[in-house]
This record gives C-alpha cells, structure tokens and sequence, in this order.
C-alpha cells in the first residue's frame, strides 16, 4: 500500500514521517502520475486558496477529482478538509474544491478572537477501532468550520457542538492538524480504513 500526502504546500511534511513511522509507505504527490501510483491520500492543513491555485498549475485538480471520486481513502485536515468539501464559503471566487464531501465549510470561521486554539476531543471511533479512549489533542490553527452536513456524513468529534471531524465513505476531514498533536491515533485509523 502506497499512501500520498499531497504536497504542494503547507504541513505535509510532518504528515508523511508520522505515517512512514507508523511502517507506511509513502510518496509526496506533487503530480499525476505520483498520483497515480497512490492507493490512498492525505490533504493536509496549510492554506487552501493556494493548493487550490497550485493543484490547477500542475494539472492536478481533476486527478484529485478522479482519486476521491473513485472512492480511494483520503484524509483531509483544516485546508485540505476545505479542499474535500463540496462548497466553500468565504472562500476566493476562483478557488477550486473536490466534493468528495457533502458539506459546506466556512474558511477562518472560528473568528479572529479564537483564530488558533487546542482542545481535547472524545472521538468514540478511535476506541471502537482498538486505539484507545483516551481524548484526542486537536491543535486547531485558523480552522474551518463545517457550517452544513449532508445525511451521509458521520460527525466523529466535535468542538463546541460543531462538527470537527467527520467521515463520509472513504473520504475523512478534520478541522484540525492531527500531525500536531503527538498522537498518531487517527494516522492509524486512516491507515486501518
Ligand atoms: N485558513 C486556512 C485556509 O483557508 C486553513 C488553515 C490551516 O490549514 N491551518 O486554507
């Protein structure tokens, strides 16, 4: 099993040594044909207008599209959730999302005041899956907010009541950076789905 970790920018270095430390192999996707090779993909945190802009550049916006579409396992946390998601709001009018899920997510919308904050989540699935039920530490950087859940979406973990992650088929989105967190529990989940 070969896993991606898109790398066009943002934290998706550290998402690929946890997952190489976890016995996983692993390829920096910065093309199609890297792409191609991948039987699964984490989109991770950084900033979504510009992966949107860089994915469109290196021809890699309907690849991506293909990958989620086919069902393939892909993991997407806070930028690379917006990027899954199937509208964006308070996004740029050119960016591009995936619709891999059926939700509408708000870009910064936890506000100024609270732009970046750590929190501690029950996440009912990680136990459920053998990994422990011990909370989860979400680092939480100028997060999205998951304003819609379409009826196939599962909320796993929420913060103040919002949904902070969720699951819709193979396609699993965080608002937060799970490689942040010391804890490589919901690495391992992925890995396990
Ligand atoms: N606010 C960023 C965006 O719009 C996401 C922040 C993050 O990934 N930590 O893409």
């Amino acid at each position: 099993m070969k896993v991606g970790v898109l790398a066009l920018q943002g934290a998706f270095d550290l998402h690929a040594r946890t997952l190489e430390a976890l016995g996983a192999a692993t390829v920096r996707v910065r093309t199609a044909a890297e792409l191609a090779d991948c039987d699964r993909l984490v989109v991770p945190g950084g900033e979504s207008t510009t992966m949107s802009m860089m994915a469109e550049r290196s021809g890699l916006l309907e690849p991506l599209r293909d990958f989620v579409g086919a069902g393939r396992p892909t993991f997407g946390t806070c930028a690379g959730a917006i990027l899954l998601a199937s509208e964006i709001l308070d996004g740029r009018p050119d960016q591009h999302c995936l619709g891999g899920l059926d939700v509408a997510v708000r870009r910064n919308g936890f506000g100024r005041q609270v732009e970046s904050f750590e929190t501690d989540l029950e996440v009912p699935a990680l136990a459920a899956a053998g990994l422990g039920d011990a909370p989860f530490h979400a680092v939480c950087i100028r997060a999205p907010v998951f304003e819609r859940v379409g009826p196939d979406v599962q909320v796993l973990a929420r913060v103040d009541g919002r949904p902070a992650l969720v699951r819709q088929g193979a396609v699993t989105a965080a608002i937060f950076h799970p490689e942040l967190a010391g804890d490589t529990r919901l690495h391992e989940l992925f890995l396990l789905g």
